[in-house]
């Protein structure tokens, strides 16, 4: 089976995320480009199970209510994201995984938000 490992920055918190994952998706939501910083955010999502962090923990942030954005306390970096409205799964940003080539975003998720320029 594949596993795909990442991480932040300063390599405090790492994960390995086990098999294929369930979905690939660009979100344009606001609550994401505030979170990062980034115009669009790509998700690659998991089972829960099939993921688990091995580095230090990460800290969590509540977006909003039911949700829970993980980010290393140290440098800062946003990494997963989960939420009560998809339980059981864990979603890591592509760009935190060591080989992001691995993926490719096959769709987007609330396309109405985004910004003017954005071309998907
Ligand atoms: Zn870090
Ligand atoms: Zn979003």
């Amino acid at each position: 089976m594949t596993t795909c490992a990442g991480g932040c920055h300063c390599r405090k918190v790492r994960f390995l995320a086990e098999g294929a994952p369930k979905f690939v998706t660009r979100c344009h939501c606001e609550s994401c480009r505030k979170t990062t910083g980034a115009a669009f955010s790509t998700w690659v999502g998991f089972k829960t199970d099939a993921v688990r962090w091995t580095g230090e923990a990460p800290a969590f942030y509540a977006s909003s209510t039911g949700v829970k954005r993980g980010y290393c306390r140290d440098c800062g970096v946003p990494l997963s994201y989960e939420s009560d409205k998809w339980p059981g799964e864990r979603h890591f940003l592509i760009g935190v995984f060591d080989d992001p080539r691995a993926f490719t975003p096959t769709g987007d998720y609330l396309r109405e938000d985004s910004l003017a320029w954005v071309k998907t």
